[in-house]
């Protein structure tokens, strides 16, 4: 390089770092009480500075700018009778965030902690994913401050049509596609789906996804992020000349993505000994009977403490963050956002760590991201590691427009292909951008590179 170029090259370096402060000071500013939406923002504008220098073009027509701001924020009241006659209210939330590469599609999750900031996040966080997929989708998501914890099966059936009552006017098969997410699954997806078909007049099967088999599902869509966080462990793996095979694997959570994850593990010869829920954690040093979870979790609605009741062997620890004292060769953590702070990071390195694959959505803070990263164990962060969900809704809405059904196998075998396309085009951006092998800065480069394309091509809109 000559040196005018490496002066050209550092100036660029310094305009873009300048410009990303301004964005992200900007950010801060008008969305001051929004700490999850502000994380995931950082996280994305820490990796775009060798991306700005190489093209600035971005910055000069505002790309960031327009991507930092949903193109609309749903907000609404959500009345329902409990099974006592009693009047509760809730919040519902639709934020439609992008809708450069196609229609808005992310999931909904009902859970106390769900509040604007939350939904912003993972909204943003799903644009980037829904990009890497290679599918044509927007990112959007939703959700309500609703508790699902005890409730009825007809108080949730009340609370999903009263939900769904104000939803049906903002969402479409072409317009934007929710799915579920924590506290909804295909029962959810069902009460709404109905009430949307009511009011709609219309069967439109693509208007959400994660649908039961008899009325549009998609084969493989339960299994879908579970299975895909795995299928791309698997690739950083491999790549390192090491598999699943005589490993140990925790897994946190015991939802729908733990179940999976842990299934898939254990079929490739790892050995799993913990998963956990919101009040603990079982550790069963011969590998957790996955059937049991099942039945405790997916038929039942019971604590992961009476694992213990079948399997008296196993160990019971209250507080699940104790899940990460306990050490393992790869963690997955399948639970919630920032599980896994500076502290438990660091135990997770004491003990040996090898691999890091994230199924829940941000589920590392960033001082935590950050050491995985300076201590060079292998790591998929959540946009790369868990888009097996949503890539398998998109397939699940391709066979709803073409009135098909594909197979188990044929879902799967697309399935695969996908997770390692994300793993190959997160990993070349890396290398591309200047930082070979961080897949932080890889999906996150790889993921805006196509959105910003669409957005520049469509206009200031
Ligand atoms: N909630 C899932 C996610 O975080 C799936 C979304 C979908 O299928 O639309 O990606």
């Amino acid at each position: 390089m000559s040196t005018i170029e490496a002066t050209l090259k550092t100036d660029n370096q310094k305009i873009a770092n300048q410009y990303l402060e301004k964005v992200y000071n900007a950010t801060e500013q008008r969305n001051p009480h929004e700490p999850e939406f502000l994380q995931a923002v950082n996280e994305i504008v820490d990796s775009l500075a060798p991306v700005l220098a190489h093209h600035p073009q971005y910055m000069e027509s505002g790309i960031l700018e327009r991507l930092l701001e949903p193109e609309k924020v749903i907000s609404f009241r959500v009345p329902w009778v409990d099974d006592q006659g009693e009047i509760q209210v809730n919040r519902g939330y639709r934020v439609q965030f992008n809708s450069a590469l196609g229609p808005y599609k992310g999931g909904l999750r009902f859970h106390p902690t769900v509040n604007q900031s939350i939904v912003k996040f993972l909204g943003f966080e799903q644009i980037f994913k829904n990009s890497l997929t290679g599918q044509p989708i927007g990112g959007g998501k939703g959700g309500s401050d609703f508790n699902p914890k005890g409730k009825s099966d007809m108080e949730m059936m009340r609370f999903c049509q009263s939900f769904m009552t104000e939803l049906y006017k903002h969402i479409g098969p072409e317009t934007d596609v929710p799915a579920g997410d924590v506290g909804v699954s295909a029962k959810e997806i069902g009460y709404m789906f109905g009430q949307y078909k009511k009011l709609r007049g219309a069967f439109e099967a693509g208007v959400l996804t994660g649908k039961g088999l008899e009325y549009g599902g998609s084969l493989a869509r339960t299994e879908a992020t579970g299975y895909g966080l795995v299928y791309f462990v698997r690739e950083m793996l491999k790549d390192k000349g090491l598999d699943f095979k005589g490993h140990t694997v925790i897994v946190s959570g015991s939802g729908n993505v733990s179940i999976y994850a842990m299934e898939k593990a254990a079929e490739y010869g790892a050995k799993v000994v913990a998963c956990s829920d919101s009040d603990g954690c079982i550790y069963d040093e011969n590998g957790i009977d996955l059937d049991t979870v099942k039945e405790l979790k997916e038929t039942g609605d019971e604590r992961i403490s009476s694992y213990i009741d079948k399997h008296p062997n196993a160990q019971y620890l209250e507080d699940c963050s104790n899940i990460w004292s306990i050490p393992c060769d790869i963690a997955l953590p399948c639970a919630t956002q920032n599980e896994i702070d500076e502290e438990t990071a660091k135990t997770l390195l004491d003990n040996g760590v090898k691999a890091v694959g994230e199924g829940a959505n941000m589920p590392s803070t960033q001082e935590a991201l950050n050491l995985f990263v300076e201590n060079n164990v292998l790591y998929g962060p959540a946009k790369a590691a868990n888009a097996g969900g949503v890539a398998v809704s998109a397939l699940e809405m391709a066979q709803n427009g073409s009135k098909l059904m594909w197979t188990f196998d044929e879902v799967d075998e697309k399935l695969k292909g996908i997770m390692k396309n994300i793993y190959q085009n997160s990993m070349q951006a890396a290398s591309d951008y200047g930082s070979p092998g961080n897949l932080v800065v890889g999906a996150n480069i790889a993921g805006f590179l196509k959105v910003a394309d669409a957005m520049k091509a469509q206009g200031v809109i």
